[in-house]
């Protein structure tokens, strides 16, 4: 069977390997439909994986599939149905993942495509507990943006700022593949979003997802927009996943008791707070990474009736995936790149 193997820095090769064992008792057996490219797929192609690189470490962290075989223990699947996996490999036996909230793993949280091979493969074995079942009709396409595009800005938005209709969102980047997710999550519930973007196309295309108002981040400061847009006031939430580039201005837009909720930091690591500013407006900061099974549920549910559309900039082949990791690591997209198995 076919997988796409990390063979050197920045090189991917489509290799033959051995397909899978049968599935064990409580696994089930995948084969891959759709797989979506994110910035870990980036981390990993420069060499990054924690996978080790004599393995020829296959990426892939967000896709879904056909099930091809199930488990002699796994009751509630069915061969044919289409699942979205989640995104890493977590105990099941925990208080968090008994729950669902697999992202709260106390035991581990092995990552596919980073710590142990991903999704870029034919077939693959998957715990059947970490398989969620698409609605009926629901495309592979859709379903493979559930695991972390769609389900990471669900659970920042919903379980973590608490979001209701009416409060004020500012969404940074708006045209990446997280942030145009996140917009249309906002509008959906009936709350306001501003985004920032790099361009005035990419603007123009938030401002059609729904956006209420966009601002090119190269032309001006969107601190000092936000505080015009919002009367002084500040935003109820920020949704951040760049990092120092925009951390300080984030801090800036919020209103007094605002929040901050981040997933990630793609211009770097480390960032400076103003402790002042913090305790003063009694800022609250919410790191969150992943989602539950729950939020994957819950996208493709959205999807499903219409009242989010997942934002597609292109479907690539296998063998262009290099393409869309060059496109993906110089933001030159609006959604998401996903690649046809
Ligand atoms: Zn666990």
């Amino acid at each position: 069977m076919f997988a796409l193997q990390n063979v050197a820095d920045r090189e991917l090769v489509i290799g033959d390997i051995e397909p899978p064992a049968a599935p064990g008792p409580d696994e089930v057996q995948i084969r891959m439909k759709a797989v979506a490219l994110n910035h870990i797929d980036v981390w990993s192609w420069r060499g990054m994986a924690f996978a080790k690189r004599a393995d020829k470490q296959i990426p892939g962290a967000e896709g879904a599939g056909e099930i091809v075989a199930v488990g002699d223990n796994v009751k509630d699947l069915e061969i044919g149905q289409l699942v979205a996996i989640y995104g890493a490999i977590t105990c099941g036996t925990c208080d968090p993942c008994l729950e669902g909230r697999d992202n709260h793993c106390t035991a581990k949280q092995v990552i596919y495509g980073f710590h142990t091979h991903g999704f870029f493969q034919e077939l693959i074995n998957v715990p059947a507990r970490l398989a969620v079942v698409a609605p009926d009709g629901l495309p592979a396409e859709s379903a493979a943006l559930a695991g972390i595009t769609f389900g990471t800005p669900e659970h920042m938005l919903f379980d973590n700022a608490k979001l209701k209709a009416g409060e004020t969102v500012l969404v940074q980047a708006g045209g990446s593949g997280i942030g145009s997710a996140a917009i249309q999550l906002i509008k959906d519930v009936g709350a306001i979003a501003y985004t920032t973007v790099g361009s005035d196309e990419k603007g123009q295309k938030a401002i059609e997802l729904g956006a209420d108002e966009f601002i090119n981040y190269k032309n001006e400061r969107f601190e000092g927009r936000i505080r015009r847009l919002t009367k002084k006031r500040g935003v109820d939430v920020v949704f951040e996943h760049i990092g120092p580039d925009t951390f300080k201005g984030s801090m800036l837009s919020m209103r007094r008791g605002g929040k901050l909720v981040t997933c990630g930091s793609t211009t770097g690591v480390m960032g400076e707070i103003n402790l002042n500013l913090l305790y003063q407006q009694q800022l609250h900061l919410l790191g969150s990474f992943g989602c539950t099974l729950g939020n994957m549920k819950s996208v493709m549910d959205k999807m499903a009736s219409g009242s989010i559309k997942p934002v597609i900039d292109t479907v690539l082949e296998l063998r262009d995936v290099e393409e869309g990791l060059i496109r993906l690591e110089n933001r030159d997209v609006f959604g998401k790149i996903i690649v046809k198995m």
